[in-house]
């Protein structure tokens, strides 16, 4: 029986760092149309209210806040239930340790996931992975280590699960070509020049998928697109110069691996997360899913087009940091959480991001193969420096 599996109960038990979120929500929709899954833990990071729902719901034996303040809030809150409140990293440590549960489903937003999915890797569990930054920063140090503790790393990103359902388990060097769709988002078609006024509430108006802020930013400037590049480079590990980005503005393929015999497999469906995160918790199995099919005499057509560079420089800027390696895609990473964190707060303009992105990377001399310590120090210096800049 592996780790995690009750056998009486016959539930696989899963665990979730970022639970109150747009992906952690989604999942435990998911749970709940299936009650052969159960949830061992939970964390957040600020939202009391929602935690404690979920915990009053959901029942885990542990839960964790990002904060001491808030933690002991939610221990008041919950005395009358039987678990366990942590608190900080080390909370969220404790979690991806546990002995009970079996996957670990990454849904915390940024580079502060990387420890505890290591932790998680360490202690055997599979992984059910939406925090792509883990991997665009320490993709070098989480596949192998996964390889060599025999986990899975299943995509959550509706992309990847794509990949991953396309190539159904057929080898990495029967993949010729990676087709990596994309919205476009927003600002589609319109030129740099057009794009200078753009205001918060524009950029957070997603066509087609309704998700956290800050990727909702990244699919306009089409970082998102830059960093799945990054995500599928190493999950798929395949070469860069064969991972192409097309526009796809429907968002029904939801991205597709053509094979060396020239034949392309893709997965197609309405957006819907519930999906992919369905399909990484119950892997290899297919479970029924409720909701609106996609309809093809209803769409009519598909259509794809090529990314325009001028407008996307974040994507353009992706691509170097992935060729440059090493340190360089946190760099790219974290300049650019600050540089939204900025736009949101409405302190610099959309054009900036790019811009305070490439002067980051300008500066920063790589590290190869940095270890943890050194990535979360480019982290915190270029964080540093965009705030100094800015
Ligand atoms: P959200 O902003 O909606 O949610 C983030 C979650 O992380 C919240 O539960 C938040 O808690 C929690 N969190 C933030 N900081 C901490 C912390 N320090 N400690 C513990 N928990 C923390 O993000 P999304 O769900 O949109 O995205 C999550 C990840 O999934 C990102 O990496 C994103 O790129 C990826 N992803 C998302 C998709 C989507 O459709 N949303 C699609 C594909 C990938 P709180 O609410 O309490 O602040
Ligand atoms: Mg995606």
């Amino acid at each position: 029986m592996r780790n995690g599996e009750n056998k009486e109960a016959g539930r696989k038990e899963i665990a979730i760092l970022g639970s109150t979120g747009s992906i952690g929500t989604q999942t435990l929709e998911v749970v709940r149309n299936h009650p052969e899954l159960r949830v061992t833990a939970l964390a957040a990071g600020s939202n009391v209210e929602r935690l404690e729902a979920q915990i009053r719901e959901f029942k885990p034996c542990a839960a964790c806040m990002w904060s001491e303040s808030a933690a002991a809030d939610l221990r008041t809150r919950v005395s009358d239930l039987d678990v366990k409140i942590l608190s900080g990293m080390d909370g969220l440590m404790e979690i991806a340790s546990m002995p009970r549960y079996r996957i670990l489903v990454t849904a915390i937003v940024g580079m502060i996931g990387i420890r505890p999915t290591i932790a998680a890797i360490e202690a055997g569990k599979d992984i059910a992975l939406a925090n792509k930054e883990t991997l665009v920063t320490a993709g070098h140090i989480i596949m192998p280590l996964a390889r060599k503790r025999g986990v899975s790393i299943l995509p959550v990103d509706s992309e990847h699960s794509a990949i991953f359902q396309s190539l159904n388990g057929e080898p990495a060097d029967r993949i010729e070509k990676i087709l990596l769709t994309a919205s476009g988002g927003p600002f589609r078609g319109k030129t740099k020049e057009q794009l200078a006024a753009v205001k918060v509430e524009d950029a957070l108006m997603h066509p087609n998928w309704s998700m956290g802020r800050k990727i909702t930013v990244d699919s306009a400037t089409m970082v998102n697109k830059g960093l799945e590049v990054m995500e599928a480079k190493w999950l798929f590990g395949v070469d860069l110069d064969r991972i192409q980005v097309v526009v796809h503005p429907q968002s029904i393929v939801h991205s597709a691996v053509q094979f060396v015999d020239g034949a392309i497999i893709a997965q197609l469906g309405m957006p819907d997360m519930k999906l992919p995160i369905q399909y990484a918790l119950f892997y290899p199995d297919r479970k029924p899913m409720a909701g609106k099919r996609a309809d093809l005499f209803e769409l009519g057509q598909l259509t794809f087009e090529r990314p325009d560079p001028d407008t996307f420089q974040g994507l353009k800027l992706a691509y170097r940091a992935a060729a440059e390696g090493g340190s360089m895609p946190t760099v790219f990473n974290a300049a650019n959480e600050k540089a939204v964190a900025l736009f949101l707060d409405r302190k610099i303009g959309y054009l900036q991001i790019p811009e305070l992105i490439e002067k980051a990377m300008d500066r920063h001399k790589v590290i190869a193969d940095p270890a943890v310590e050194q990535i979360l120090e480019a982290e915190r210096q270029t964080h540093e420096y965009i705030s100094e800049l800015v």
